[in-house]
């Protein structure tokens, strides 16, 4: 029987399908750039954010992603900066949880650092998030603050808490530093695996001016797994959550690890998704400049078909890849963002 299309690929109102081949079914949406932490890796201490005006309304927010929604976005992933800190929040996602009811969207989640979680695990399991991302790089309360120079470990365990107890399958992510967390990385692992929660270690990328030096930081994950080689077996998986982690069943555990590596391995090939700011800029890919304004013809009518046509626009220049590189030749950002404007 013959294949029946109901819309063209990269049609105004069809798929999104990029110049080599590949389905953007996965939008992340960076909902504000403020966080109340300022990790060392993400943000400088005293940062910029910025004004209020701006920011995307939540009403616009969720224009957008319903035009990406009818676009073929089975996958939102909501981030930040942090989230949770975004005022009002959870009307946003009570709001785009209609997706989820009429089986458009397959997946609403969100990337957290936890601080929030106690207060909104509750909501967020009732507005049908099943599963998120905690992001922990360290179970040490005093090199937490370190790390993350503003923030409380207690409070992230009891989000972790609060949102398992919830029914929120919870993921952890860690960005794995050296001379600072790699030690902990099998504690980390332990811990993770025995509260049948997995583990994404990720490498640090170069986004954005930090107050420090980069190539101090970077950790090849290749080398880590190595090292986990002599604890622990693991085996491939093809378990696939629909973002760039390899995942790993680690024997020993039961549980799950995944590695993200950008840097050691090009992830590009399979990338299926875009990135939209609070400001409503589109990001075609992680490591690249190039962006598409949506604000501006979402705000010049009250219809979606000039939005639906700027979309269409982008996707069609969407990068084959990124290619970050972090050496001692290489010792700037590759870009000037910081990852708390794309949300990682
Ligand atoms: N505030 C939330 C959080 O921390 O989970 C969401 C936004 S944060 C930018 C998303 C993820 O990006 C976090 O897991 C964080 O550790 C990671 N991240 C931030 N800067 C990074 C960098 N330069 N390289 C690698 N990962 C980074
Ligand atoms: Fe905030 Fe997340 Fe960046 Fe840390 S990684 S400063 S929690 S946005």
């Amino acid at each position: 029987m013959d294949h029946i299309r109901l819309h063209e690929p990269g049609g105004d109102s069809g798929e999104m399908i990029d110049p080599f081949g590949r389905q953007v079914s996965y939008l992340r949406v960076s909902v504000t750039d403020r966080c109340d932490f300022r990790c060392v890796y993400c943000m400088a201490e005293n940062m910029t954010f910025l004004p209020k005006r701006d920011l995307l309304t939540l009403e616009e927010l969720d224009r957008l992603c319903t035009v990406f929604v009818e676009k073929g976005v089975k996958k939102l992933r909501l981030t930040g900066g942090e989230p949770l800190v975004r005022r009002n929040i959870m009307s946003l996602i009570e709001n785009l949880s209609r997706h989820l009811k009429t089986g458009a969207l397959e997946e609403l989640t969100i990337t957290t650092n936890g601080s929030q979680l106690a207060r909104f695990a509750g909501d967020l399991y009732r507005h049908g998030v099943r599963r998120l991302n905690v992001s922990l790089d360290t179970l040490d309360a005093r090199k937490f603050k370190d790390i993350t120079r503003w923030g409380d470990l207690s409070k992230v365990l009891d989000g972790v808490k609060a949102a398992q107890d919830a029914g929120l399958a919870v993921k952890i992510n860690m960005v794995a530093l050296k001379n600072f967390n790699e030690d902990e990385i099998v504690a980390m692992l332990e811990w993770c695996h025995g509260q049948d929660m997995d583990l994404t270690l990720i490498e640090t990328m170069p986004l954005g001016d930090i107050d420090g030096d980069r190539t101090d930081q970077y950790l090849p994950l290749s080398q880590v797994r190595a090292n986990l080689l002599d604890r622990f077996e693991m085996e491939d998986i093809p378990y696939k959550t629909g973002g760039p982690a390899r995942y790993v069943r680690v024997k020993q555990t039961g549980g799950r690890l995944g590695f993200i590596t950008p840097l050691t391995h090009n992830f590009c090939e399979s990338c299926n998704r875009v990135r939209l700011t609070c400001t409503g800029t589109l990001y075609m890919c992680l490591g690249q400049e190039d962006a598409a304004d949506l604000r501006a013809p979402l705000r010049a009518s009250e219809g979606n078909q000039l939005v639906a046509t700027a979309i269409d626009e982008a996707i069609s220049r969407k990068p084959k890849g990124h290619d970050f590189v972090i050496d001692r030749a290489h010792n700037r950002p590759a870009l000037t963002r910081h990852m708390s404007v794309t949300g990682g």
